[in-house]
């Protein structure tokens, strides 16, 4: 199945991820989407402030989100993105940064992860890979940007040696790789196909198909699942989506398709207290 379901009972356009948020009612995780108004209207469904030029839409994107998921704006946090590999811990105190500006985000930040509860972790996205974390026995949650340049900076595996540090179990670690660029949508030249092929180990045959002289169509999702599995997580905790967001216009946001004239969807997880509810 699926783990990523549009919901269609809501207002604000949004895929829950499913399995996690029905095992662990505690959870709040999911993404994003657009919707067909937003084809003409980018910002209607723009969760980041480094596109576009409209901060107060922005703002009232997320604060409905938030509503929507029965999370405290205030809950919000944010880091910088800058296609880098920095995780930070965000502490009780951290809670709400990067909310309303890019000035109080973490900077040159591409993960955070937390055991706090009421903090939800947002990251930004168009065609990038979103990876969500959870451990259930350690009580940390984690999300991670993971363009080509996060992912051959082994940011996946960055995140889970993050839990373990804080008393995870690589057993008890989950992994959720949410809608992203797909290979169908995704071809590359050398200089993201060399990167990719001295990252993996092994045979790189499913993840780097060529499609023309020096192209290649890459499945940056498999590149991320091969290197948490590498990095000694279970195969049957780590799920993906089958989501291309260069496919559908109608849902996502496309950095590639629309040449970057284009929103940002936001990926997200929190835990709450047990009041969060949105069954
Ligand atoms: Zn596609």
């Amino acid at each position: 199945m699926e783990p990523f379901q549009l919901r269609a009972d809501i207002a604000v356009p949004a895929f829950s991820l499913v399995p996690w948020e029905r095992e662990f009612p505690c959870l709040v995780a999911g993404m994003s989407a657009r919707d067909g108004e937003s084809i003409k209207d980018p910002d209607r469904t723009n969760y980041a402030f480094h596109v576009g030029g409209q901060r107060e839409r922005v703002l009232q994107n997320r604060k409905r989100l938030a509503d929507q998921l029965g999370v405290p704006f205030s809950c919000w946090t944010a880091g910088e993105q800058v296609h880098g590999v920095r995780i930070r811990e965000v502490t009780a105190e951290d809670r709400g940064r990067g909310r309303d500006g890019t000035d109080s985000a973490f900077p040159e930040t591409d993960g955070l992860f937390t055991g706090e509860k009421d903090v939800l972790l947002s990251s930004f996205y168009a065609d990038c890979v979103p990876l969500l974390f959870f451990s259930p026995k350690a009580g940390l949650i984690g999300v991670a940007h993971a363009g080509w340049r996060g992912t051959v900076g082994r940011i996946g595996p960055r995140m889970v040696r993050e839990f373990v540090g804080r008393g995870a179990e690589k057993a008890d670690i989950r992994a959720a790789i949410a809608p992203s660029i797909g290979a169908c949508c995704y071809e590359v030249d050398e200089k993201v196909a060399n990167p990719v092929m001295e990252t993996l180990k092994g045979s790189f045959d499913e993840v780097l198909q060529p499609s023309g002289k020096e192209k290649w169509k890459l499945d940056l999702k498999e590149v991320n699942r091969r290197l948490l599995l590498e990095e000694g997580l279970r195969e049957d905790r780590i799920t993906v989506t089958g989501w291309c967001t260069g496919c559908h216009p109608e849902l996502f946001h496309s950095h590639r398709r629309d040449r970057g004239k284009t929103g940002r969807m936001v990926a997200f997880i929190g835990m709450g207290k047990g009041r969060w509810s949105h069954g």
